[in-house]
Formats: structure tokens, C-alpha cells, sequence
């Protein structure tokens, strides 16, 4: 039978690029792949693989192609091939190889897996989240606390073997007690945790009533735990080996307490900064005065001077939080909010109108923002 041209075998241009020729490869290295080619198709999905592979080994050897491109087939002979071995059944190295990277996840194994001296697979616990809603003001000062968390004992009545009292572990029939077992695919032989007894090995045919085989029982412990001054929102605090306990003797997993901080009725917090609004009097506004704003730490005040605005902002140095990796605390930052009187008396209306008709009188120069406001709405509509 007469060889196709390499080229044509992996369907690209004769100027293909090596990534074009490697890309082509693998889709008919995928193609052809035995898990997808059972039965009748398999004779004729290994030939069409073994085609793909001795042009794919031909045309990424640049030599190789070079001596191709000129001579054709006469130029290169696969027989010859050099360390990689030609096709034929010891060539079929190649072929995990090939698929090591398009099939890395079922060469990579079970994952997280590492093997016990008993032969068996020992896993590292799961890590454990705990959400913890803290104030403002523990955030800012640090708390030492207690939760209550799950915790796993030795189970008594089984003495951990997981079997009821009289009864025993089995060695797993389906891997002898290996924990893995190997599933052939095709050219391949895959191992695998056992589906069976998980990678324990064994298996309980009369399991423990008080644990249900697990050989240990849940309960709950208290944990001692400190809060850090300065903690901000979504933060977390690791807490070693206080996870869920390993299996088959791994590593317990991490316990993480992540915090969250309950709204405040004043302050909101930007970092280590804090804001709040403060309400002001028309008339304190206009005449200016102390007031007394709220801190984390207690009262301040600020003086406010004659003629504030509304939405004026005064900065407190050093009165917001200091977080956990900062040398200094935040500011506050006060924001004034000047209130418009409500519910007025005759009398106060009265007062008003005078105040207003006063004002009037002195035109633009007691309304700061009114008459570059007006200016603005002329300049709007010219
Ligand atoms: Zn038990
Ligand atoms: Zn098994």
C-alpha cells in the first residue's frame, strides 16, 4: 500500500508552523484516541493513530522535515528512527506521552492523594469556615472570644475501628486492601482510588451503630479565639489543624473564622477612615458654634464657624480605627448636614419672614452659592 503524504495525513498546508503541525496531531491524536474507538473501529482507529504519530514524529523533527520536504518518502525512513522509537507496539510510549498534557487530569491520579505506609491513600482534613459577625467597636479594639466549633472523637463503643463490638474490618475485595485500583483504558492502565472503600482498603460489613462506621463522633469544643485590633471586613483568621481530621491517619485541615462587622448606627467605616453625618441647625450653621460630634473613643467637638454650608466635611486626625498592618489610625471624617426647621410656631414664622425680608435687602452676599448659581442658569438659557 502506497504511504499518504505526512502532510496530508495530519491535513495541514506544507508551510504549516510546528504549532499548527503539534495542534493537528493532537486533534487526531484525540480522534482516534481507543476510549472513544471500541469494537470494529478500535483495529482501524490504532492504524489511523500510528499514521498520525509516524508523520507527527517526521515533520516535528526539523532535520527530519527538511529531508522530507526534498526526497519525500525516500528521504526519511521511519524504521530508522532514532531514540523515540518508530511505530509498532514498543512505539506506543509516545502515546501517553502524547495525551500526558490533553489528558493530564486522568494521568494526574485521584488528586491530594499521597500514599500511607498501609498502602493506603491518607488525605489531609477539609478546612472549616466560620463566620463571625463582630461591632465596629470590636473591630476597632480587638476581642478575645470563644466559638463553639465541631470536633471529631475517638469513637468509644468501637474503639475507633469504625466495626460494631464482636465484628471486624475486611480487606476490600475489590482492591485486596490496596486502596487503588486499575482500570484498564485501552493501551492504558489507570489507577485509581477505589470506588469500593474509598482508598481505605477495607470495608465493614457490620458497622458501628453509635458512629455509623466512621469510627469517630462528632461533638463540639470551644475555641479561644483572638480577635486582632483593626480587623476589617471579610477578613480571616486561621485557626491550625481545627479543620475536619484527616483520613487514614492525614493531616487535620484548617479551621478559618471570617469576619464580618454588623452594620453601625453612626460610623461607617473606608478603611481604617470613618465617616458620620452630623445634623446641624439652621441658625448654629449661620451663627456658628461648638458641637459635639460622636467618636469610637468617646465624645469630640468641633467649632463650627459663623456661616458653615451645608455638606461642609471637618477632619479628625487619628479618631478613625488602626488597622491591622497600619503604623498610624485612620481620620473621621464629619459631615455636616444642615437641617431645615420643621413645625414652625407663629411666633418663629414670623421671626422668619423678617429674617428672610432682611436678607433680601442685602441681596446675593448672604447666599454664597446662589449667585454663582443664577449666573450659571442666565448663562443655561442665553
Ligand atoms: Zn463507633
Ligand atoms: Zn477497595
Amino acid at each position: 500500500m502506497a504511504k499518504r503524504d505526512y502532510y496530508d495525513v495530519l491535513g495541514v498546508p506544507k508551510n504549516a508552523s510546528d504549532d499548527d503541525i503539534k495542534k493537528a496531531y493532537r486533534k487526531l491524536a484525540m480522534k482516534h484516541h481507543p476510549d472513544r474507538n471500541q469494537g470494529d473501529d478500535a483495529k482501524k482507529a490504532e492504524e489511523k493513530f500510528k499514521e498520525a504519530k509516524e508523520a507527527y514524529e517526521m515533520l516535528s523533527d526539523a532535520q527530519k522535515r527538511a529531508a522530507y520536504d526534498q526526497f519525500g518518502h525516500a528521504g526519511v525512513d521511519p524504521s530508522m528512527g532514532g531514540g523515540r522509537g518508530g511505530p509498532g507496539p514498543e512505539g506506543f510510549g509516545g502515546f501517553a506521552e502524547a495525551f500526558g498534557d490533553i489528558f493530564g487530569d486522568i494521568f494526574g491520579g485521584a488528586g491530594g492523594g499521597r500514599r500511607g505506609g498501609g498502602g493506603q491513600q491518607v488525605y489531609r482534613g477539609s478546612d472549616l469556615s466560620y463566620a463571625m459577625e463582630i461591632t465596629l467597636e470590636e473591630a476597632a479594639g480587638g476581642k478575645d472570644t470563644q466559638i463553639r466549633i465541631p470536633s471529631w472523637d475517638h469513637c468509644d463503643t468501637c474503639n475507633g475501628t469504625g466495626a460494631k463490638p464482636g465484628t471486624s474490618a475486611k480487606t476490600c475485595p475489590s482492591c485486596n486492601g490496596a486502596g487503588t485500583v486499575h482500570l484498564r483504558q485501552g493501551f492504558f492502565s489507570i489507577q485509581q482510588t477505589c470506588p469500593h472503600c474509598r482508598g481505605s482498603g477495607k470495608i465493614i460489613p457490620d458497622p458501628c451503630t453509635t458512629c455509623n462506621g466512621a469510627g469517630k463522633v462528632k461533638r463540639q469544643k470551644t475555641l479561644e479565639v483572638k480577635i486582632p485590633a483593626g480587623i476589617n471586613e471579610g477578613m480571616r483568621i486561621r485557626s491550625a489543624g481545627n479543620g475536619e481530621p484527616g483520613t487514614n491517619g492525614g493531616p487535620p485541615g484548617d479551621l478559618y473564622i471570617e469576619i464580618r462587622i454588623k452594620q453601625h448606627e453612626i460610623f461607617e467605616r473606608d478603611g481604617d477612615d470613618l465617616h458620620c453625618t452630623v445634623p446641624v441647625g439652621l441658625t448654629l450653621a449661620a451663627l456658628g458654634g461648638a458641637i459635639e460630634v460622636p467618636t469610637l473613643a468617646g465624645k469630640a467637638e468641633i467649632d463650627l464657624p459663623e456661616g458653615t454650608q451645608h455638606g461642609k466635611t471637618f477632619r479628625l486626625r487619628g479618631k478613625g480605627i488602626k488597622g491591622i498592618r497600619s503604623s498610624y489610625p485612620g481620620d473621621l471624617y464629619c459631615h455636616i448636614t444642615v437641617e431645615t426647621p420643621v413645625k414652625l410656631t407663629e411666633h418663629q414664622r414670623k421671626l422668619l419672614k423678617e429674617l428672610e425680608e432682611s436678607f433680601r435687602k442685602g441681596g446675593d452676599k448672604h447666599s454664597p452659592n446662589a449667585k454663582s448659581w443664577t449666573d450659571r442658569v442666565k448663562d443655561l438659557f442665553k
